[in-house]
């Protein structure tokens, strides 16, 4: 507690909302930016804007985000620092949001387990961590389900992929994700897809995709946030 007091002293956490310094209890946003996210509620509802984007392209039990991400809202800070400075613990923190909505809504019950959207390793390496698996660990506080990272693999995009002509680059963008052999675990489960952001769905519609090739899993998606 002292150390932690001290550090605070020559470090003091910052809202990442307002920049004012936080205070005891207060986590990445100060009481003020915390009420102004914007929640959707969509996680009460089978049909809402997200799983309704998603209709009749994959078969879904569950489609949701849990905030509207607004152009210059504190949302878009918080997932500008998650994405590009390091910010991890933001992701820790949206994660823990959401995983009390979803765990309080009941919908998302029988969901055995959890796989983030997997970024390409080098990516990942420049980051320092996939932000999807770091949601995916905040959900745990709320709505605890083993966490399965090898599942879904993202190839490299890098030379291989300059060398190939546009068409091909085009084929390997739209079937960007597969599956590891180590999927027999999975069978018959309820998978909950988590990722940062759900916009057209193209990223989690394709990885759903991939994982409903095991046999007999459901899929669920939820995303931190969608836009307005
Ligand atoms: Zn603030």
């Amino acid at each position: 507690m002292i150390i932690s007091d001290f550090f605070d002293l020559i470090y003091p956490n910052c809202c990442t909302g307002c920049n004012k310094i936080l205070g005891r209890g207060e986590d990445s946003l100060c009481a003020e930016c915390l009420l102004q996210l914007p929640l959707t509620g969509f996680e009460k509802e089978w049909l809402n804007p997200v799983s309704n984007e998603l209709f009749g392209r994959v078969p879904l039990k569950e489609a949701s985000a849990i905030f509207y991400f607004t152009q210059g809202g504190i949302l878009q800070k918080m997932l500008h620092t998650l994405k590009y400075s390091g910010g991890s613990h933001i992701g820790a923190f949206l994660g823990k949001k959401a995983g009390k909505i979803l765990a309080a809504c009941g919908r998302y019950d029988k969901v055995d387990c959890i796989v983030p959207v997997p970024v390409n390793t080098r990516k990942e390496k420049l980051r320092g961590y996939n932000q999807a698996k770091v949601i995916a660990e905040g959900l745990l506080a709320h709505f605890n389900r083993p966490i399965l990272e090898n599942i879904l693999i993202k190839p490299e995009s890098g030379d291989s992929q300059t060398r190939k002509n546009r068409y091909e680059r085009y084929e390997n963008m739209l079937d960007g994700f597969s599956l590891s052999e180590n999927i027999a675990l999975l069978e018959n489960k309820h998978i909950l897809l988590v990722d940062d952001v759900v916009t057209t769905g193209a990223t989690v519609e394709r990885c759903a995709k991939e994982l409903l090739k095991i046999a007999n899993v459901s899929v669920s998606v939820v995303a931190i946030a969608t836009p307005m």
